[in-house]
């Protein structure tokens, strides 16, 4: 297990912390995060400027995209 924590970001969320398996994030986990960085319905932000811990910038951006990029193929459908 990795322990994750986020904090800050556009909308200066306050800290949340995940644990992943396997580096793998799950679509609830997503849906979390997503919600607590950015609850703005629409917004572009992409939660930017957000500060991590625990884990590298890319490791956490790829697994970011894993879960998210068949998420939202699924709602463009
Ligand atoms: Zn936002």
């Amino acid at each position: 297990m990795k322990k994750i924590t986020l904090s800050g970001g556009f909308h200066n969320a306050r800290r949340i912390t995940l644990h992943v398996k396997d580096e793998k994030m799950s679509e609830g986990q997503y849906k979390r995060l997503d919600k607590h960085m950015c609850g703005v319905d629409r917004c572009i932000c992409g939660w930017r400027g957000y500060d991590l811990e625990g884990i590298d910038r890319a490791t956490f951006s790829e697994m970011v995209m894993n879960v998210s990029y068949p998420m939202q193929q699924k709602t463009w459908r």
